[in-house]
């Protein structure tokens, strides 16, 4: 039996429940409250913030190795720990370059893989000759911490960036080192793929995914994505350049814009399991979730291909401020033919709260068929 200790008891820790269980995995979790999903499901909990690395010490002396389910660690406290022999999957120096988005933008161009064009705020000298390169809309970034499109601002012209600049908040300039500054890309779909790499270095992709993001929060996930065969491949390529330049053991999530005129560039880079993975739970022969704990246990990798022919998974997200557990709209969306709610039993609702998630396995890959089902259980969740 191994015990893997998680930091973040979020609803990704708790989607490896049913994993842990069939892998015979005790699973730990170290998250600051206990209305955080994972704590129903863990063995054990460390009550405290994902960067207490205290905590992680703590966590560390019961499991025999430690991973992630949220990234805003403090790498420089751990880093103590894994000196003194900590195990982390994935290592913590293949996390360095990725917390930082402008340091993840740097490595990936560095690497050869293509990014859009991107600045550091603060080593922008002449803002104005840089913004006319760059053109409008621009997108300014908080360069740590975002998530959910928290800290992406899409800038319409000179005057609001300059506005925004003066005041980040109502009393304060910003802060130009925590932003960096990039290249608007009229995307024609956004994509995503998941892969996983063992401590063998065999890595495993799943399939290229359609991501659909509604004030740049994730709303659908169309599995597989409609794209030709050697855009797939040049996908899978990125991937496992990534995955082995890290040298990476686990699931990592990438988020890829696409291009009217079929170019591809990646956005971002996930290092854990991912909102775009959630479909293969239902839809594959091994979940994101399932892969992750094999590949930090050193167990051999799992088959990660479709069970069907496609997949829809739909976020449900929170859209007021409540107390409500939705009973009835979940029932309703369960009734669904091939319908699988996950609900992650959170106790408070908010707007743009990930409450659960809905996927539909699909026995064709009907455009018009796929969409009809995501907008009817949008139309059962959301009020009208
Ligand atoms: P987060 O880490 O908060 O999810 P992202 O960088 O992934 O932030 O941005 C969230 C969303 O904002 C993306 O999914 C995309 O829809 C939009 N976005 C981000 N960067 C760009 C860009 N350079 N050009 C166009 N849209 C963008």
């Amino acid at each position: 039996m191994k015990r893997v200790g998680v930091i973040g008891g979020g609803q990704l820790a708790w989607m490896m429940a049913d994993a842990a269980q069939k892998l015979g995995v005790k699973l730990l979790v170290q998250t600051p409250s206990e209305d955080d999903p994972a704590v129903s499901i863990a063995q054990e909990t460390v009550f405290a913030p994902v960067d207490d690395a205290n905590a992680t010490k703590i966590l560390a002396q019961k499991c025999d190795v430690i991973t992630f389910e949220n990234e805003f660690v403090n790498l420089q406290a751990l880093s103590i720990l894994a000196q003194q022999g900590v195990c982390f999957r994935p290592k913590l120096e293949a996390l360095v370059p990725l917390l930082d988005k402008y340091d993840q933008r740097c490595y990936l161009r560095d690497l050869g893989l293509p990014v859009p064009q991107f600045f550091a705020l603060e080593e922008v000298e002449n803002l104005r000759s840089k913004i006319e390169y760059l053109g409008f809309p621009t997108v300014l970034k908080s360069r740590r911490h975002g998530y959910d499109g928290q800290g992406t601002f899409i800038i319409k012209d000179f005057a609001t960036l300059e506005q925004k600049l003066s005041y980040e908040t109502k009393t304060k300039p910003l802060n130009k080192s925590l932003f960096l500054l990039e290249e608007f890309i009229p995307f024609e779909r956004e994509l995503a793929i998941i892969a996983a790499r063992s401590v063998e270095g065999e890595i495993v992709t799943y399939p290229v995914v359609e991501t659909q993001q509604e004030q740049q929060v994730c709303r659908r996930v169309i599995a597989p994505a409609e794209i030709t065969p050697n855009q797939a491949e040049e996908i899978e390529a990125i991937a496992h350049t990534l995955l082995n330049s890290l040298e990476v053991v686990g699931i990592f999530g990438i988020e890829l814009f696409i291009k009217a005129d079929g170019k591809v560039l990646v956005n971002e880079i996930a290092p854990r399991t991912h909102n775009s993975g959630h479909f293969s739970i239902d839809a594959c022969e091994t979940s994101q979730f399932e892969q992750h704990l094999r590949a930090v246990c050193g167990l051999p990798l799992g088959n990660p291909a479709l069970q069907c022919a496609g997949a829809v998974m739909v976020n449900l997200l929170g859209y007021e401020n409540s107390h409500s557990d939705y009973q009835s709209q979940r029932q309703q969306i369960a009734e669904i033919p091939q319908a699988h709610v996950h609900w992650y039993g959170k106790t408070e609702s908010r707007p743009g709260r990930k409450l659960g998630h809905v996927t539909v396995l699909l026995d064709n890959q009907n455009q018009e068929s796929t969409y009809s089902i995501a907008h009817n259980i949008e139309s059962i969740w959301y009020p009208r």
